[in-house]
């Protein structure tokens, strides 16, 4: 048992990773630089990686519309 945790990433290319946290990193990173010409850092793929996936694409009622 190695106890490593698995992440899988999503581009939104449709490209994905999985693999531990270090593989996944360091494939995003080269994938952004090969594919969409982006440099990504260590710290944004991670903040990415671990950020709650209901922060995205919530639905905001229109207020306050005449
Ligand atoms: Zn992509």
């Amino acid at each position: 048992m190695t106890g490593e945790r698995q992440y899988t990433n999503r581009c939104a290319c449709g490209w994905e990773v999985t693999g531990s946290e270090d593989e996944v990193v360091d494939a995003t990173i080269d994938h952004g630089r090969r594919i969409h010409n982006m440099e990504a850092t260590r710290e944004q793929v991670l903040a990415a990686l671990h950020a709650p996936p209901s922060a995205v694409g919530e639905d905001r009622p229109d207020v306050g519309a005449a």
